[in-house]
């Protein structure tokens, strides 16, 4: 059974996102006037005139800015036996101006400031990405232990 996920919706403009799930990648649109990370995906540049977006793969690599635990199932499909879940906003190395939300990794404590590194996973019939602390074999046990996050 899939696993509910908070990664940005089937669409036309996010179809480079998925491409680079399926590939491993993190790929974000980039704006080629000025270099600068335009999230959410976007028909086009929302600052630059006559600039274009270039998808660009970054390291899946951030800090949890900030995190919501999810006792409800809310999401399409999604079911009592899914929750808690919880969503990580996620500040990427590559791409400071991104919060990316996405899944925490079943088993880990969300703690902001977390180093967390992005893992891709195959989701049901799909390519999925989820966060996992950087270090967890070392800290989970830590967290495990006691953390009140
Ligand atoms: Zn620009």
């Amino acid at each position: 059974m899939a696993v509910p996920s908070f990664a940005p919706p089937h669409t036309v403009y996010a179809g480079p996102f998925w491409d680079g799930v399926a590939a491993n990648e993190l790929r974000l649109p980039r704006c080629t006037g000025c270099g600068a990370f335009q999230w959410y995906p976007l028909a086009g540049v929302d600052h630059c005139a006559g600039a274009t977006l270039e998808w660009t793969s970054v390291r899946a690599v951030g800090t949890i800015f900030t995190f919501t635990v999810v006792r409800r199932p809310f999401l399409p499909g999604s079911s009592k036996a899914d929750v808690p879940i919880t969503s990580v906003l996620v500040e990427l190395d590559d791409a400071p101006s991104v919060r990316l939300v996405g899944r925490l990794t079943d088993g880990f404590d969300p703690v902001i400031g977390t180093r967390v590194s992005g893992e891709f996973f195959d989701n049901d019939d799909r390519r999925d990405l989820q966060f996992t602390p950087l270090g967890a074999g070392e800290k989970s046990s830590r967290l495990n232990g006691g953390s009140d996050g």
